[in-house]
């Protein structure tokens, strides 16, 4: 049988480094399972300008290398795997991965963050990759020269158009309604650059051409009056929001209906030794200093925990 872990993290963004620095300083010898994609959502976010600290901005790749090395220098052990089952009926409980792995804890702290959500066209999963996608940090640099669309009205949307500038020639701005829902400072930055236009109160409601297995337009309705028009371009980035990554946890913990985990008292869901932090949990902030600072709390919640065990 396997070694039974003190605390076992799943997930490596913000909230599950930041749990694993303070369990690894109270001596628990935390196991972070840190997915298929080390390091969560800033890895494919350029500057980041809002983690205190960082007068001058720190670039999201390298925030989250930092984090992992503070985390490992108190012991944590960090393994690049993905979790795909769990079993939480009795303690210490168990956890597998996709790769065959089957780890037990006695508590565990859930930082499973949340992923790019998409419009839920058929040519948007067609042309994944081919022209659509939700990373303009991963992707913009296909569309030097090209005109591309980003659709969405929030942070996530401003940012992401303000990048693409950087490569593309044009980046209009779809979003359903007339006014944003993006900071005001970010909303300042895209309305200033004349590479970006907007496209107000239109949705996206298909894209071209699947048949020549590239972007080649797409058509937009006018919400107000239904009409639809095409347009031609060559990149499509959708930006309309996240949602939490949870999935694997519906059988055991509560989730509200949007899919976010329900915690109280802290970091506690509704079975003791297992919390949950970050954005797995959180639908209002979705920052990466409220998820760094969640996952503080369930560590200490989970310390104290074992603690009363004892
Ligand atoms: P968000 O704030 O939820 O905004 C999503 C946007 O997409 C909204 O404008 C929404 O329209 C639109 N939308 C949602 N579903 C849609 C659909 N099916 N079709 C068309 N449009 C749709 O999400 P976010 O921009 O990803 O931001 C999430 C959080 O992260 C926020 O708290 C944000 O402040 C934060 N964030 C911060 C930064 C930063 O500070 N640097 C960067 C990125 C994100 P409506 O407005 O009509 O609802």
């Amino acid at each position: 049988m396997s070694e039974i872990h003190e605390v076992l993290i799943i997930g490596s963004g913000p909230a599950g480094y930041t749990a694993a620095l303070y369990a690894g300083r109270a001596g628990l010898k935390p196991v972070v399972l840190a997915g298929h994609q080390p390091g969560g959502q800033l890895m494919i976010t350029t500057d980041v300008e809002n983690y205190p600290g960082y007068p001058d901005g720190v670039m999201g790749p390298a925030m989250m290398d930092d984090f992992r090395k503070q985390a490992e220098r108190f012991g944590a052990i960090v393994l690049q795997q993905h979790v795909n089952e769990v079993d939480f009926s009795d303690a210490p409980y168990t956890v597998k991965t996709v790769s065959g792995e089957t780890h037990r804890s006695r508590t565990v702290i859930v930082a499973t963050g949340a992923s790019a959500k998409w419009i839920g066209l058929k040519a948007e999963e067609l042309l994944g990759g081919r022209g659509v996608s939700a990373c303009a940090t991963c992707d913009g640099f296909f569309f030097r020269g090209k005109n591309v669309i980003v659709v969405g009205g929030g942070d996530t949307a401003m940012e992401e158009a303000t990048y693409l500038t950087r490569h593309a020639e044009k980046v209009y701005v779809v979003h359903r309604r007339d006014t944003l829902r993006a900071s005001k400072i970010m909303q300042e930055r895209a309305f200033k650059n004349p590479k970006i236009e907007f496209i107000w109160n239109t949705a996206l409601s298909d894209i071209k051409d699947v048949e020549a297995g590239k972007v080649t337009g797409v058509v937009l309705r006018d919400v107000n009056t239904g009409a639809e028009r095409e347009m031609a371009i060559d990149g499509v980035f959708v930006a309309i929001g996240h949602e939490p990554n949870t999935q694997v946890f519906a059988d055991w913990l509560d989730r509200d209906d949007l899919g976010y985990i329900v915690v109280h008292d802290g970091t506690k869901t509704k079975i003791p030794g297992i919390f949950a932090c970050g954005d797995a949990t959180d639908r209002i902030y979705r920052q990466a200093v409220t998820a760094a600072g969640t996952g503080c709390m369930a560590a200490i919640d989970a310390e104290r925990w074992l603690e009363a065990q004892e």
